[in-house]
This record gives C-alpha cells, sequence and structure tokens, in this order.
C-alpha cells in the first residue's frame, strides 16, 4: 500500500510503498478514505527537535481520519467490515490507575498513532477495537476526518461552563478556530480570538467569533472596552503555543477566571504567577481527547447544527500531499484534507 513514510532524518515525507500492517486479535483494519494534516504532522514533516527525540525512522505517519472497516481480529464483535470508522489516535495502556478507573485520558503511558506507531496517511491502517469511533454517516466525510483535533477543541472548549461567558481565545488556527465554534455553539456571550495572522482571523470570523483581535495592531484591553466588558474574561482558551499570548491572557481575566491550556509552550516558559494567585486564576492543562465523553459531545454537537466546515480550507490527492503540507506551513489555510479513496 502506499503511505505518507518519514524515510529519512530530514525535512520532508516520502510516499512509499509498505506492507499492509497485520492485525491483532484486537484490532481493526481500516481502509482510509480521507485523512487531515496535523500540525503534528508538519512538526515531523519540519524535523525539528521534537521529531528527532521522538519518531522512529522509517514510520508512516499521520493520526487524523475517517475510513470503513477493512477486516477485523478474532475477538471483535462490534465492528463489521464496511463500517464507517474514525479513531482515537492515543492509545493507553489499560493497566495504571486512571486507565482503571476509566479516566483513559489521563493514562501515564499514552502511545501515538502515526508517532510512537505506523500512522494514517496510508491506504490502510490498523489500530486497537477500543480505539475506534463508530462515524454518524449523515456527517460529512471531510468533518469526520477533523474529528481528532475537533476533539481537542472539544476538550478545552468544554473544559469549565462557558454558557452565557464571555471567552477569549488566543490563537487562531484550525484549533483555536473549532474552539471559537464550539463555544458559540454552547452559549457564551463574547468570544474574542486573538491572531498574528490576517488570514487565520478571518477564518475565526467564520467560525463565529464576536471579535478578532490582531495583537500586532490592537490590544486585547482595548477590544474588552469596544465591548462593554469590565470585568475581564470568565474563561480563556490558549491555542496558539506563544508566551506572549498566555501573558495577554492573564492580564484580561476577571477574578475568579478559568483558564484552559492546549497549546504547547517553549520549555521553561515564565508566567506571572502572582496574577494567578492575586486574581485566583484556576489553570487547567490539556491533552488530547476524553475517551470517549469528549467524542460522545462533539459528534453530538455536530448532530445539534455546530458546523466546522467552513474551516477545512485544502483538499488534494495523496499523491499531490506536498503541496497539502506546503499549504500547513504557509499558515495560509485551516484544515487540509487529503484524499487516499482512489
Ligand atoms: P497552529 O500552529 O495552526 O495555530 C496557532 C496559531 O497561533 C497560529 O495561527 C499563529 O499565527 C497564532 N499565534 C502565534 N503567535 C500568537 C500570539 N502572540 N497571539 C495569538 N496568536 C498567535 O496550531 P493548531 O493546530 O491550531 O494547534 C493549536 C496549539 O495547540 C498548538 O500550540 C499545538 O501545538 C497545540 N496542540 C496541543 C494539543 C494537546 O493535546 N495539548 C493537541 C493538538 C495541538
Ligand atoms: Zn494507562
Amino acid at each position: 500500500m502506499k503511505a505518507l513514510v518519514k524515510a529519512k532524518p530530514e525535512q520532508g515525507l516520502w510516499l512509499q510503498d509498505v506492507p499492509i500492517p497485520d492485525i491483532a486479535h484486537n484490532e481493526v483494519l481500516i481502509k482510509i478514505i480521507k485523512t487531515a494534516i496535523c500540525g503534528t504532522d508538519v512538526h515531523i514533516y519540519n524535523w525539528d527537535k521534537w521529531s528527532q527525540k521522538t519518531i522512529p525512522i522509517p514510520m508512516h505517519i499521520g493520526h487524523e481520519f475517517v475510513g470503513t472497516i477493512e477486516k477485523t481480529g478474532s475477538h471483535v464483535v462490534d465492528f463489521k467490515p464496511g463500517d464507517l470508522v474514525s479513531g482515537e489516535g492515543h492509545l493507553v495502556c489499560g493497566r495504571c490507575r486512571n486507565c482503571l478507573a476509566g479516566r483513559r485520558h489521563l493514562c501515564r503511558d499514552t502511545k501515538g498513532v502515526g508517532v510512537n506507531r505506523p500512522g494514517a496517511h496510508a491506504q490502510y491502517l490498523a489500530i486497537p477495537v477500543t480505539n475506534v469511533w463508530y462515524c454518524d454517516k449523515t456527517i460529512p466525510l471531510d468533518v469526520l476526518a477533523c474529528f481528532d483535533p475537533l476533539g481537542n477543541a472539544t476538550h478545552t472548549a468544554l473544559s469549565f461552563d462557558v454558557l452565557g461567558e464571555d471567552v477569549l481565545i488566543t490563537g487562531a488556527g484550525p484549533i483555536g478556530c473549532m474552539a471559537a465554534a464550539i463555544a458559540k455553539h454552547a452559549g457564551a456571550r463574547y468570544v474574542v480570538v486573538t491572531d498574528v495572522n490576517p488570514y487565520r482571523l478571518d477564518l475565526a470570523k467564520k467560525a463565529g467569533a464576536t471579535l478578532t483581535i490582531d495583537v500586532t495592531q490592537q490590544s486585547i484591553e482595548q477590544a474588552q472596552k469596544e465591548l462593554g466588558m469590565k470585568e475581564g474574561f470568565d474563561v480563556a482558551m490558549e491555542m496558539s503555543g506563544n508566551p506572549a499570548a498566555l501573558a495577554s491572557i492573564l492580564n484580561n481575566m476577571c477574578h475568579g477566571g478559568k483558564i484552559a491550556l492546549l497549546g504547547i509552550m517553549p520549555d521553561n516558559t515564565d508566567i506571572d504567577w502572582n496574577k494567578v494567585v492575586f486574581n485566583m486564576l484556576t489553570i487547567k492543562g490539556i491533552y488530547g481527547r476524553e475517551m470517549y465523553e469528549t467524542w460522545y459531545k462533539m459528534n453530538s454537537m455536530i448532530q445539534s447544527g455546530l458546523d466546522i466546515s467552513p474551516l477545512i480550507t485544502h483538499t488534494f490527492d495523496y499523491t499531490e500531499f506536498e503541496k497539502g503540507f506546503e499549504a500547513m506551513r504557509s499558515g495560509q489555510s485551516g484544515k487540509v484534507i487529503l484524499n487516499w479513496n482512489k
């Protein structure tokens, strides 16, 4: 089968023939219809420090996908060939305290599809049945291919009550824009989204942001005045990975405000702890998706009218993957889809 392989320890990915994966008794083989390119895939493409430490070579990558069940292992009874599925990209150990308690997203020994084991940018993918999500066929395939990052956005955006609250989102990447759409869908009053990239701010508007701010031009304090806000934001979501954005969040929260951190900061990023203490802020780190409460909620939100399709900006055939990665690397894109169904 064809797959996007990290074949050499340098920038790039290579479309290569690799064997169709074998499945264990508890695994399924999925025929991939579409994948989406994640920021993580771009890190691996770029061969940054994190990828050099983490990715074994050769390895085919990718973890955002939709496809159909091709084959099931001998112990799999709840899926059959032809079922439309997506899947959770984090494999958990099943034996640690949190796994045993059913808090699988808190597993201390998580492995990543397309990071620590062969991935989804391929014609077939093998994963454990416990990672498979049965899809609603009425949801567009492009949207289903984005359930993994939509899950990051959902996990973050629903971490704190946003109904009737004023929400600040720093970073209008695909996940920040999805979070803006979710916060609006979940009943927030104002959803203010910041970025430094006008293309991305435009996407945030399309996602339903009340106000977008280019922080190179305007401050969040000014935006608060414009909206007539007096006491600061009730909830913030950090989705840029930029320390300046985190600092700006701390400067713009109401007392008792709640902050969810998804963006991955550089090592040893400082923050002003006295703002946290004196303003009595709550900070929560977010990694991945809750299994499977996040999947349940995002599915229901899509079924009840949440629309993320304006955030899917490019689609390519898998043979044109270079164009897809170029669009992602340029910052002039939302989600980029690759079609594998030939
Ligand atoms: P992205 O890189 O596409 O988007 C980040 C956005 O932040 C960009 O549009 C960038 O222009 C913007 N930005 C840069 N500096 C800024 C600043 N000072 N203020 C406001 N915005 C600024 O990333 P994404 O795919 O949307 O993911 C969002 C973040 O979440 C990334 O940091 C990513 O690494 C992280 N992430 C975390 C998890 C997790 O499980 N914790 C999962 C996926 C992604
Ligand atoms: Zn575990």
